[in-house]
């Protein structure tokens, strides 16, 4: 079905898909979105967790202040995030992953979508919902979705955090760079579903430019990165990934 308001893929850059060795792509939380996970930062009554500002709810100095509530929230979203699919976009990149030599995929999702729709390796830049960290020996576990997550470190017994990036925290040692050193190394780019605004995840498009990679943007609406890259896509991902490989 055709619909009016479809993209149209250019032949630049169904040859460059065709002709692509390495590939890089960050997706952002309209990938997301598309499966129903909410942002929380649109504003409204969805921003705030009982009286507080997600920004102070899901901060570095909460984790400090009430580890409990932090907790409630996380263990709330995960409750959210349970029940939600991954949508046609997770599944398009999860397909693209075999067809080219070199393949990465930076997200700075933490829902595990990408993972539950097979995509591997995936780069996490703001961690993980699934997963928990020891605020003690910084050891990593797993959340099942069968059992009940832990409590306490099973290696030292200190309270464990959620593994994810929170507001006033860098990024995990290692993995930005990680995904530099793709950005630097690709011939093709897709940047999907986020506003690219948020440094550092920003300046991998940049970097992908600057080697000379041929760089696509998809997105609903024009970002900032839209007039600088070699395409930009207007529409849901969901909808027009699946018409570059066709
Ligand atoms: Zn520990």
């Amino acid at each position: 079905m055709q619909l009016a308001s479809e993209p149209s893929i250019s032949d630049e850059l169904r040859r460059r898909f065709s002709s692509a060795r390495r590939v890089l792509v960050l997706t952002g939380a309209g990938v997301s979105a598309e499966s129903g996970v909410p942002t929380f930062r649109g504003g409204g009554n969805s921003a705030v967790w009982k009286g507080m500002p997600f920004d102070v709810i899901s901060s570095a100095r909460m984790v400090e202040r009430d580890l409990p509530a932090v907790w409630e929230w996380f263990d709330y979203r995960r409750g959210l995030l349970q029940e939600l699919k991954p949508n046609p976009a997770h599944n398009e990149i999860s397909a693209w992953q075999d067809r080219f030599s070199e393949f990465t995929l930076v997200t700075q999702n933490i829902d595990g979508l990408h993972q539950k729709a097979r995509s591997r390796d995936v780069i996490e830049l703001h961690g993980s919902i699934w997963r928990v960290r020891c605020v003690g020996c910084h050891s990593r576990f797993e959340i099942l979705s069968t059992q009940p997550r832990a409590e306490a470190c099973p290696d030292c017994g200190d309270p464990v955090r959620p593994d994810v990036v929170l507001f006033g925290e860098m990024l995990p040692a290692g993995v930005f760079e990680q995904a530099a050193a793709a950005a630097a190394n690709c011939d093709l780019c897709f940047v999907i579903g986020t506003s690219a605004l948020v440094y550092p995840a920003a300046s991998l498009p940049d970097i992908a430019r600057v080697v000379g990679a041929f760089v696509c943007e998809v997105n609903p609406e024009k970002t900032p990165l839209s007039d600088l890259c070699d395409e930009s896509l207007m529409g849901r991902a969901g909808e027009v990934l699946p018409l570059i490989s066709r």
